[in-house]
């Protein structure tokens, strides 16, 4: 699971926004202004018959700051991304 769902930077950050670009996902800002110091990305390559998918995590960072739930609180309602 990628770490930046409870990170006090996940509107801003550079990173998570090329996670969302790999996920397809809606971005939380059009514009992230946060570069976040050795992020480790974990990459996941599956293939179902013709299909292959990738699925991109954040496992470590030595800019994250811990604020559970930010992700959620800023997509109410939505399904948390895991
Ligand atoms: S954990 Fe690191 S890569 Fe993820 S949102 Fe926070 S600062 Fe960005």
């Amino acid at each position: 699971m990628c770490i930046c769902i409870n990170c006090h930077y996940v509107d801003r950050c550079n990173t998570y926004h090329a996670v969302e670009q790999q996920h397809e996902q809606p971005h939380l800002t059009e514009m992230p202004d946060f570069e976040p110091i050795e992020p480790s990305i974990n990459v996941n390559i599956r293939s179902q018959g013709d299909v292959i998918e990738m699925e991109w995590d954040v496992v470590g960072c030595n800019s994250f700051k811990e604020e559970m739930g930010k992700w959620a609180r800023l997509r109410p309602g939505e399904l948390v991304p895991t």
